[in-house]
């Protein structure tokens, strides 16, 4: 083949070579895969299904019917020393995708606008905005590391650069707990009891757990109920998206 026929070959083979990179590394949306649109498309990032306001004071779901002098929804009026729970959107639809790449498919980079999502969940509330710490439901070690992470640390940090808050590994799961997911509410209570300790001061500290799914509150309720018994003055609740009935 002559230099000038290579050249045209080369030229020709270019284009489709450098395609071929960018399908095989692209700057894509990590949710939806839409090219150049790294980490998280607009069209993602607008069709998250948030939660929207009122919602109860209490666990954070969304309040029916007419309006409640205290907004406080009816189970939560009977709960005893409840948390006080805030999540960013159901757990449905591309926030569900984005939650299941993140935590399932490793795409860490989502960890970012999904903390972000969070931040500004909170800071909607200046208290909220500025805990002493951020603190991330944790993994049984085991599972950490086979996962190689906590999806729940990497939106705590994330959310922690967003409101120059620290993010703390305070809690440490002492038990292997099975899988939720076919648990109702009072097998996930007794699932989780007594899975979390402590491992370092608390006393006093406002701190806010994150996780990146509730769905009976279960987990957070017994992460806040290790945290307040080794002194901490308060806790709040946040959650990435809640598992919510369809209408
Ligand atoms: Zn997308
Ligand atoms: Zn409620």
């Amino acid at each position: 083949m002559g230099d000038a026929a290579r050249e045209v070959l080369a030229g020709i083979l270019r284009p489709w070579w450098m395609a071929a990179v960018d399908l095989l590394f692209p700057p894509r949306c990590q949710v939806c895969g839409t090219p150049e649109a790294f980490p998280l498309c607009e069209r993602c990032w607008l069709e998250f299904p948030r939660i929207e306001r009122p919602v109860c004071q209490v666990c954070g779901r969304p309040l029916r019917g007419p309006p409640d002098l205290l907004f406080v929804c009816v189970p939560c009026r009977h709960r005893r020393n409840p948390l006080r729970v805030r999540a960013f959107g159901r757990y449905e639809g591309r926030l569900r995708d984005a939650v299941h790449a993140l935590k399932y498919r490793g795409r860490l980079a989502l960890a970012d606008p999904l903390g972000c999502a969070l931040a500004q969940l909170l800071a909607q509330d200046a208290r909220e905005a500025a805990p002493d710490a951020l603190v991330p439901v944790p993994l049984h070690p085991r599972r950490e590391a086979r996962r190689g992470f906590n999806q729940a640390e990497e939106l705590a940090r994330a959310v922690g650069r967003y409101l120059h808050r620290p993010a703390r590994r305070v809690l440490v799961r002492v038990r292997d707990t099975p899988s939720q997911t076919e648990l109702d509410e009072d097998e996930r209570r007794r699932n989780v009891r007594g899975a979390f300790a402590v491992r370092e001061s608390v006393r006093g500290l406002r701190l806010v757990l994150v996780d990146d799914v509730v769905t009976t509150g279960s987990t957070l309720a017994e992460c806040a109920a290790a945290l307040r018994a080794a002194g901490a003055a308060e806790v709040l609740g946040v959650a990435l998206a809640m598992a919510l009935p369809q209408d």
